[in-house]
């Protein structure tokens, strides 16, 4: 009977950028691998990126295609994973809304940054999702301090402050809020078409699952009346070596001289460290990480890069600025190993022997952590990645905090360089052999243990894609 019923058609659209195309791309895999017809729309040069993936899962039998827009004479194509939140993509407009016009999915997906993308949809009629890339708990925090604190009000940027009417006590400062919270006046449009977006939506795909965040998914649900979908993690549809190892870019680093110099430690003893795939550090705040990790006597794994600034160091991943000899020592007594440019995120972090990750709290990065089972120093930077933070200290109790309190925008100059003693304390606190440690290690491992289950046959995530496959079927009758 049922299988009469012809598959859902879905298209994706995602936004250029790591934190927002890699989840988006896993996505629509993950909608594939349940039985729908999964299109990809996006320009030549970013297909590239998830080319070989998506071939991958085309051979083993899932019906999925990448849809390439041809852009106007003269537009310049958005390639570079670091696009930021404010990079405006509607020179893609023409070609996405001819393709749309002549090939109709039951719904389509679109990331909140393609501001104007969803009144062409609507124009249109065609059903959409929206996918902000990030979890629910964020949400929650963001919404109610917009709602509730009179931030102009507190005496300073760090005085704390109680979010409130939240299931958890969460603390923050106005110095870790992000600047169109604080200053609202200056983004009116940009706040009114996002919230339009969203809210004339169908509803809204999220990248996480329910065990994680319980209370915080039916805050949104039933106290925002948010129809959505926890569906996540998305990453851990990246079953084979080669998704994982090329996921998002290519590798900078062979992927197997990077396992063999993991295999050669001890279980739980190498920190991972990446800002993600936006974040350049200034030369200063990587010098003082160096120190730190020198200081500390810990093994790691380090993804370094520059500041924009500096890009004529860019391609040598600013090795100009490590401290003299530091990268000649690591390699001579086997305590480090630096990747320039493009790690395989995944791959690392799923090897036994990492035992923390250094993690600017991008929430693909933070869901992956807890994913793979691997405690956290948070380092946040931008946009919600201060609320990730307070999701895995004082919510999960699975990281400890350096202690960095200055949002900023990436684009902008570095607020705020942390010295090697806090960095160096930090490692400390989560990688030596202490109780507290150990505790967010067997916590951290057993959240993992529920991320798995979630999207295996019988649990909530896969659960959750299965209900709104149904759902758009049902909604053709
Ligand atoms: N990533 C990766 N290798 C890198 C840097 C990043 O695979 O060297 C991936 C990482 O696994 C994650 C994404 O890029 O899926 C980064 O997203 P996140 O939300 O953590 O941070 P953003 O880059 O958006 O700041």
């Amino acid at each position: 009977m049922e299988s009469k019923i012809a598959p859902v058609k879905m298209f994706f659209f995602p936004f250029v950028g790591g934190g927002h195309q890699i989840p988006m791309i896993d996505t629509a895999r993950v909608f594939a691998s349940h039985g729908a017809i999964s299109t990809i729309i996006t320009t030549p040069s970013n297909a590239i990126d998830f080319n070989s993936s998506i071939t991958r899962d085309q051979q083993s039998g899932l019906n999925i295609t990448i849809h390439i827009l041809t852009l106007p004479p003269n537009i310049a194509e958005i390639t570079d994973m670091s696009a930021g939140p404010m990079t405006d993509t509607s020179a893609l407009l023409e070609p996405f809304k001819d393709f749309l016009i002549h090939d109709k999915p039951d719904c389509i997906v679109i990331d909140f940054f393609h501001r104007w993308a969803g009144e062409v949809v609507d124009e249109l009629q065609i059903r959409r999702l929206m996918f902000t890339g990030n979890a629910c708990f964020p949400r929650c925090v963001q919404e109610n301090i917009r709602k509730h604190v009179q931030l102009e009000d507190l005496s300073s940027d760090y005085e704390p402050f109680v979010v409130p009417h939240l299931p958890n006590r969460i603390e923050m400062t106005r110095s870790r809020v992000p600047i169109f919270l604080r200053n609202p006046s200056q983004f009116p449009d940009r706040l009114k078409t996002m919230k339009n977006l969203e809210e004339k939506s169908f509803g809204t795909i999220v990248n996480s699952f329910y065990e994680l965040e319980p209370a915080y998914a039916d805050y949104i649900r039933k106290d925002f009346g948010m129809k959505a979908w926890l569906v996540g993690p998305v990453s851990l549809c990246n079953r084979s070596k080669e998704d994982k190892t090329d996921r998002g870019k290519l590798s900078t680093i062979d992927e197997q001289s990077c396992l063999n110099w993991l295999s050669s430690k001890e279980p739980n003893s190498v920190l991972y460290v990446s800002f993600g795939s936006l974040a350049r550090l200034p030369d200063q705040q990587i010098k003082e990480i160096a120190y730190a990790l020198e200081a500390s006597d810990q093994s790691f794994i380090w993804v370094v890069r520059t500041t924009t600034s500096s890009s004529k160091n860019e391609e040598n991943g600013g090795a100009d600025f490590l401290p003299d000899g530091f990268e000649e020592r690591m390699k001579e007594n086997q305590k480090g190993l630096i990747i320039r440019g493009w790690a395989p995120q995944l791959l690392i972090l799923e090897h036994e022997a990492v035992g923390g990750f250094l993690t600017h709290c991008g929430w693909n990065s933070t869901l992956e952590g807890v994913s793979t089972g691997v405690p956290m120093i948070t380092w946040p930077l931008s946009a919600e990645q201060f609320s990730n933070e307070k999701l895995v200290t004082d919510v999960l109790k699975i990281g400890v905090q350096v202690g960095s309190k200055e949002w900023g925008i990436h684009t902008e100059e570095w607020k705020e360089v942390l010295g090697r003693e806090k960095v160096e304390l930090a490692v400390k606190k989560l990688m030596g052999k202490s109780e507290e440690g150990e505790e967010m290690r067997r916590r951290v491992k057993e959240i993992a243990g529920k991320a798995r289950k979630a999207v295996e046959e019988g649990g909530t995530s896969y659960a959750e894609v299965e209900a709104l496959i149904e759902e758009l079927k049902a909604l053709r009758v």
